[in-house]
């Protein structure tokens, strides 16, 4: 049966996909590991400058004009584009560590929370504000380079704004992304119902069928 998204979707080479189900710019990021729990499929959508730029438009990070020009420049400079996207990679990572645990009731470690603050900071330093009240932070997103500390500044919006007690993990057993649950009763389950959701439900499916005809 085909996958129907109920929103667009980033399609890479791999027939894999990645879409915008976080509700938060700094956990889809997260999401930019695929399969993150099984060692055997686990999947980096972000291995070098050009993966990073795409992705930034399709979370609607870069505007098209932002997109053409930061295109432009990774041509002009791969290396930049490299090291934009490594830095966005560990910067993620130190994120994962720390949001996993809250998103399962547990504490993150001390000291993964002590790189994420120390990020957190390095990147405001070199931020400006944008507005007076409520005061808002950016990078002004002038080149490749810009874009870690931008994402830095979305986590810093997540860990300030939102409620810890709407973070989620989907409970596929494998799929490992994280997202802000926003449904009123707080019952959202699965990263994407299209997807998780429907593979467990075709599982449970099986699953009765072969025990019925046991
Ligand atoms: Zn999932």
């Amino acid at each position: 049966m085909p996958v129907t998204h109920p929103r667009p979707v980033l399609r890479f080479d791999d027939g894999g996909w990645a879409e915008a189900v976080g509700n938060h710019p700094a956990l889809d990021l997260v999401n930019t590991v695929a399969w993150r729990l099984d060692p055997d499929r686990i999947v980096e959508r972000l291995p070098d400058g050009p993966a990073l730029v795409t992705w930034a438009a399709f979370v609607g990070l870069l505007d098209p004009a932002r997109h053409d020009a930061f295109t432009y420049e990774l041509v002009e400079d791969p290396e930049a584009g490299r090291r934009a996207a490594e830095r966005v990679r560990s910067a993620r990572e130190t994120l994962y560590r720390v949001l996993q645990p809250l998103a399962v009731g547990a504490e993150p470690d001390a000291a993964d929370v002590a790189a994420l603050h120390g990020g957190l900071l390095d990147a405001l330093t070199r931020a400006g504000a944008t507005t007076l009240m409520p005061l808002e932070w950016s990078t002004g997103l002038r080149s490749v380079t810009d874009l870690p500390d931008e994402l830095a500044l979305a986590a810093w919006r997540l860990l300030e704004r939102e409620d810890r007690g709407r973070l989620r993990q989907c409970q596929d057993g494998d799929c490992g992304w994280l997202f802000l649950d926003r449904s009123r009763n707080g019952s959202r389950v699965w990263c994407s119902s299209a997807d998780c959701g429907n593979r467990s439900r075709a599982r449970r499916h099986y699953q009765r069928r072969t025990a019925a005809s046991r």
